[in-house]
């Protein structure tokens, strides 16, 4: 029973979630001239621009100047580095974040889209309850994105996860990082660059084992040569807490890991799927617990959509945005087939060195089309900007090609300059480049980049 104080509202569109995805969609739909409203219970922008991409970036930053500072005096330079102020880091990072924080709420002012501050929950289909109010729709999109795992062993809470790096307030002298994923070796290597001693657990022998092997063993290889111990073959079983604070990991096989002052969980995220009515509306999730939705983002229940980390495919923000703006295109926009192509997505981890890659793996590559039709082309070099410095670190690079035509199937590189090296290698293999395309493309010099079009 509504009481004096609810109100019902009719819009075309109500989107749940304003990050990357959600507030795409939105705003791509206002520009159809669709009316709408969308809810967000904490800061807008979301994962990426409160506790990932963006502050991530602005460390993975500060890491790029620890080394560079640290390269210097081999280009002459006479730097008296009198230490590092986290602090002061996080509050320049906090300060810019607040005010992407204002750009996002007046670009949806602009823009006419209706926020909602609270918390989106269905109570049927087509209508969605925040607080007292109630929003009717023909549509609703989810995109309430994800929050970061934790392990379920003793003592799990002593530890923090991503969320809780970005409130550090200062910097722990001993680390350990649990993950071999994207967010283990980014934040391994940032706590590594600013001075921290870092021990990296991982449950395998290998991090990045969803990538070209070739990825995560030179990062390997880069990280051990610049100190951080990487603990293999080591599944946390407890965490525990000593008499002098610090912290002792004990791992399945019966070691202790430590003493350390912080513990990061780095093991993947879970979808933010419960607490939204899913079950008023009758929306199913996969077998992976995200929820479940066609090549349109469509659900099982019509008119109901999810896009971005809540699906569970390629967690990135670019592709929420892609399939945010997609989907409007699509009922807003009158592009009936409309969809994201989900195959050849770039991606770049911000490791240090970086490491870009595209399309499949060696091995990926190898299954789908066959040994016999498959040709590799590698590269491996010290860049010429550590030909001066003491540090080495390698790079290296590989071309997946397949068929007599040689198509390039994959394009992986780990080294200074990946990061920004792969955007436009990304548009070749997307549209279908050949060796022989690359091969008639010349060379940018002297950069890394130019060895892939010179591999033979
Ligand atoms: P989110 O951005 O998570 O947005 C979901 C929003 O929904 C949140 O604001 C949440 O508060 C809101 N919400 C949830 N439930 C409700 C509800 N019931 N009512 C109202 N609001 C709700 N990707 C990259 O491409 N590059 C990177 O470098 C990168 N770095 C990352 C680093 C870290 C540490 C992390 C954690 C992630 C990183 N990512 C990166 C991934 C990227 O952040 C996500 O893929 C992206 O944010 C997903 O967007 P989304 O819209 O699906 O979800
Ligand atoms: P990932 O899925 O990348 O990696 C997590 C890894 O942790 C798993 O692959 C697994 O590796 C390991 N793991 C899982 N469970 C456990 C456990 N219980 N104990 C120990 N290890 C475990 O997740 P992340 O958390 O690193 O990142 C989440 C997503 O966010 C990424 O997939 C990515 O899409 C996105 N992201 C993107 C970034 C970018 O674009 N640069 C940066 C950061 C995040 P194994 O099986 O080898 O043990």
């Amino acid at each position: 029973m509504y009481d004096s104080a609810m109100t019902t509202r009719k819009y075309d569109l109500v989107v749940i979630g304003g990050g990357s995805g959600g507030l795409a969609c939105a705003q791509r739909a206002t520009e159809y001239g669709a009316k709408v409203a969308l809810i967000e219970s904490a800061r807008l922008g979301g994962t990426c621009v409160n506790v990932g991409c963006v502050p991530k970036k602005v460390m993975w930053n500060a890491a790029q100047i620890a080394h560079a500072a640290h390269d210097a005096a081999h280009y002459g330079f006479d730097l008296a580095l009198r230490g590092h102020d986290w602090r002061v880091l996080r509050e320049s990072r906090e300060a810019y974040i607040h005010r992407l924080n204002g750009i996002y709420e007046r670009n949806l002012a602009s823009k006419k889209i209706e926020l909602l501050r609270g918390h989106g929950r269905f109570i049927a289909v087509g209508e969605v309850r925040v607080d007292d109010d109630t929003l009717e729709a023909p549509h609703v999109v989810i995109a309430t994105g994800g929050r970061p795992a934790e392990p379920a062993i003793p003592g799990a809470e002593l530890g923090i996860t991503s969320d809780g790096f970005f409130a550090l307030e200062e910097k722990p002298d001993r680390v350990a990082v649990v993950g071999s994923g994207y967010i283990a070796v980014e934040l391994a290597g940032v706590f590594a660059a600013l001075g921290s001693q870092v021990s990296l657990v991982i449950r395998h022998e290998h991090v990045l084992r969803h990538f070209d092997s070739m990825l995560g063993d030179t990062l390997m290889k880069i990280m051990r040569d610049e100190g951080t111990a990487i603990e293999t073959n080591a599944t946390p079983r407890a965490l525990e807490r000593d008499v002098d604070g610090s912290l002792r990991m004990l791992t399945a096989d019966g070691r202790t890991l430590g003493a350390f002052d912080c513990v990061v969980w780095a093991i993947g995220r879970d979808p933010m799927v419960e607490g939204i009515g899913l079950d008023r509306a009758g929306v199913k999730l996969d077998d992976s617990g995200h929820i479940a939705v066609d090549r349109f983002q469509q659900t099982n229940v019509g008119g109901i959509y999810a896009i971005g980390d809540v699906t569970g495919r390629a967690l990135l923000t670019p592709v929420a945005i892609a399939a945010g703006r997609r989907l409007s295109d699509r009922v807003f926009g009158g592009m009936t087939d409309r969809h994201l192509d989900y195959s050849n997505i770039p991606t770049v981890v911000f490791s240090h060195p970086p490491i870009g890659t595209v399309g499949l793996s060696e091995q990926e590559a190898r299954d789908r089309y066959g040994a016999e039709s498959l040709k590799v082309y590698t590269s491996g070099f010290v860049p010429m900007y550590h030909a001066l410095t003491s540090r080495k670190p390698r790079a290296e690079m590989k071309l997946v090609t397949v068929g007599s035509e040689l198509r390039v199937v994959g394009c992986h590189v780990i080294g200074a300059g990946a990061d920004e090296m792969l955007q436009g290698f990304a548009v070749a293999v997307k549209m279908g480049a050949t060796k022989r395309d690359f091969d008639d493309t010349i060379a940018i010099h002297p950069t890394s980049a130019e060895e892939f079009v010179t591999m033979r």
